[in-house]
């Protein structure tokens, strides 16, 4: 996978940086060289035109009679000499004469001109040409540059001169620097290389770092983590991750203790319940206690079947599906009445109950029924977690767009460090699991949280340990339905009238 990655991310870059290399030094290396080519050329043509004006000069000396023909032939052989040339000197309408110094120029000075190609000549001449690169290119691969001149004599064209010169060396001098150009680029194409190795391993080491850690994730291991790369993009990746990841051990953590929990809540009722059933069954508890053991069974059951309830009600809350049914109600009523259904155990373990409404009738929008479960969560918390002859306070009161509801107990209290946490699904502050009349599931004020989170509004706890815990929270106000309706009323009467 790592090779692969690599492979696939490193050949795509460097294909692409060696195209746009290659393509670059082959355009500026063929554009060089032909530069440099016709530089050379034009150079040499320069040179060989200044010397053809000498040349003309010596033919023009002989036809006026300063100098002798065979004066004249001595200076032109040393000037073909000097430049390794071939110098052809033609008499138009007559015969040419052929200078050189080395042998090469032999087989190439025996191709005169025929009377057709001189007059040719003469009249590309007089046209303004200078100068060819392919006059022997018929009879041999000598790249030879000549340059030519008209003399004339009153007007009238004596000679043509030919002056031939061997340009090899200027090819060879191009070739040379072609070379050293060839030469540079593939000193830049091994920096390229280099360079796109260093990027694209900087820039896939993130991919494999994530590659393994995923991998190390998929093994169940939640503690590695990205280390912070150079780059921005890299060390935003390795943030983000690192936080999906911190986010992800949290969920496996809970999970792991929901699992662990749920088996542990199903177990402990299920073993004594079996426990006691077998006593009975095998005569250890005598018919004269099953009243007793049959009770405790059953209530059991009755834990069991809360619990299962809670984790079904949370198990739909948290997957979405109960949308909740938004419906104007008085909450001091809906309190009212959730009261009436923990009379006995209110009764039972004597508790005074002081209610605070801040006014007679306090309307909310809100889903009914929901809000009615966390009450009754709350108020059985408070109930639960407060000793016999203690006090239950439930306050409302209204603001412009908010009602608070706060359900305040004088018992226990929850010690600070367990606060924030008391909203967790199965979070117990007394952590031992041995099942007693106060054990809960630890579910409860989860799915009040879960509950009161879904109406996008707001619960706070404070508690004081030993000496009793607070729960507010708000709901969306509403107008008195009443009042409403008073004005609809109101208004109809007036309308009929
Ligand atoms: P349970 O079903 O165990 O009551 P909850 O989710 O309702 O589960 O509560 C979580 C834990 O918070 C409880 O186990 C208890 O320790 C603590 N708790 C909740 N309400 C109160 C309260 N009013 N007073 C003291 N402790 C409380």
């Amino acid at each position: 996978m790592r090779r692969d990655l690599l492979k696939t991310l490193f050949s795509r870059m460097l294909t692409a940086y060696l195209t746009i290399t290659l393509g670059l030094v082959l355009a500026i290396g063929v554009a060089l060289v032909a530069m440099l080519r016709e530089q050379g050329v034009r150079q040499k043509s320069a040179e060989l035109q200044r010397e053809l004006l000498a040349i003309g000069g010596v033919e023009t000396e002989v036809v006026q009679g300063v100098k002798s023909r065979a004066q004249a032939d001595i200076e032109l052989q040393t000037i073909a000499r000097h430049y390794d040339a071939l110098i052809d000197v033609y008499h138009v309408g007559g015969a040419g004469e052929h200078y050189y110094s080395t042998e090469k120029w032999r087989i190439l000075s025996a191709r005169t001109m025929t009377e057709e190609e001189l007059s040719k000549l003469v009249s590309d001449i007089t046209a303004g040409q200078k100068q060819t690169t392919h006059y022997f290119s018929d009879v041999s691969d000598l790249p030879v540059l000549t340059n030519y001149a008209l003399l004339t004599q009153n007007g009238v064209a004596t000679h043509v001169v030919l002056f031939h010169a061997d340009i090899s060396p200027v090819y060879t001098a191009v070739r040379s620097a072609a070379m050293q150009i060839g030469l540079i680029a593939m000193l830049g194409l091994l920096i390229a290389i280099v360079a796109v190795y260093y990027t694209t391993t900087t820039l896939t080491r993130p991919f494999m770092e994530v590659n393994e850690i995923v991998q190390q994730y998929s093994k169940g291991d939640y503690n590695a983590r990205i280390p912070v790369s150079d780059t921005e993009e890299a060390t935003q990746l390795a943030l983000s991750f690192n936080a999906m990841a911190d986010q992800l051990k949290d969920l496996e953590a809970t999970r792991r203790s929901f699992v662990a929990n749920v088996s542990h809540e199903l177990r402990s009722p299920l073993t004594s319940m079996r426990g006691f059933l077998e006593a009975m069954q095998d005569g250890t508890i005598g018919p004269e206690d099953y009243g007793k053991y049959i009770g405790i069974v059953l209530s059991e059951t009755r834990r069991m079947t809360a619990m299962v309830n809670d984790l079904l009600d949370l198990a739909r809350i948290e997957s979405g599906k109960t949308a909740i049914k938004l419906e104007i109600f008085d909450i001091n009523e809906l309190i009212r009445r959730t009261l009436i259904t923990f009379e006995a155990r209110i009764y039972e373990r004597r508790m005074d109950v002081d209610i605070k409404f801040a006014q007679e009738q306090c309307y909310v929008e809100a889903d009914n029924a929901q809000i009615s479960q966390v009450l009754r969560n709350l108020i059985d918390n408070a109930i639960k977690y407060s000793p016999e002859d203690s006090k239950l306070r439930i306050a409302t009161y209204a603001l412009r767009r908010e009602v608070y509801v706060s359900i305040q107990d004088f018992g226990q209290g929850i010690p600070e460090e367990d606060v924030p946490h008391v909203f967790d699904r199965f979070y117990k502050v007394e952590k031992a699991h041995t099942p007693s009349k106060q054990s809960g599931t630890g579910l409860g004020l989860s799915i009040v949280k879960r509950i009161i989170d879904q109406h996008g509004q707001r619960i706070t706890l404070k508690s004081t340990k030993g000496k009793g815990s607070t729960f507010t929270f708000t709901l969306k106000r509403a107008p008195s339905p009443k009042r409403q309706q008073q004005q609809d009323g109101g208004r109809q009467r007036y309308g009929i009238q």
